[in-house]
């Protein structure tokens, strides 16, 4: 299961645009909050349109889409947790964690796609609401990246929205 892997390596490109899911990186920040603050409803319409069965099935893909689903949900909600302590304890340091084993560890092929749902919705409000206390500007030093702005992380989360959408939608398509 690379796909985590995927996304650093291709966060880390400096091409314009996403070989896979096609995302620029041109984005405006404001398009890329937009993007990610319409993810809960945009993964819910997928799904409500698909079978319980159909998010589970394997595909050719890495994960199963209610994987991708809680990875989405965990992505947010960790984000979330790394603006407000940049913005209210500047000083704390913004720790690593590894995709795969937080998978591994919460068991998200086997989680529940509704509550993963629920979970992606409360944690898209916690992280506009904590992308809102820091500015675009701020330096951001990422565990695997080094010096970034916030910026950079707005478009790193949109892309990582984008990209797990269409694989999500991928999924529910049969692969
Ligand atoms: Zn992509």
């Amino acid at each position: 299961m690379g796909e985590a892997v995927t996304c650093a390596a291709l966060a880390r490109s400096y091409s314009r645009r996403c070989p896979e899911c096609d995302f620029s990186w041109a984005i405006s920040v404001g398009n890329a909050i937009n993007l990610v603050a319409a993810a809960p409803t945009r993964l819910r319409m997928a799904f409500s349109a698909s079978g319980e069965q159909l998010a589970r099935t394997p595909t050719v893909l890495p994960w199963a889409a209610v994987s991708y689903l809680w990875h989405l949900a965990d992505v947010l909600r960790i984000c979330a947790e790394r603006f407000w302590a940049l913005s209210h304890d500047p000083e704390a340091a913004i720790v690593a964690y590894d995709s795969e084993q937080l998978a591994e560890a919460r068991g998200y092929a086997q989680q529940s796609t509704a509550a993963g749902l629920w979970a992606l919705e409360r944690a898209t409000g916690d992280w506009l609401a904590a992308a809102a206390t820091v500015h675009v500007g701020d330096p951001y030093r990422h565990p695997e990246f080094g010096q970034l702005t916030v910026a950079d992380v707005l478009r790193m989360i949109a892309h990582e929205v984008e990209h797990h959408a269409r694989d999500i939608q991928r999924c529910l398509n049969g692969g």
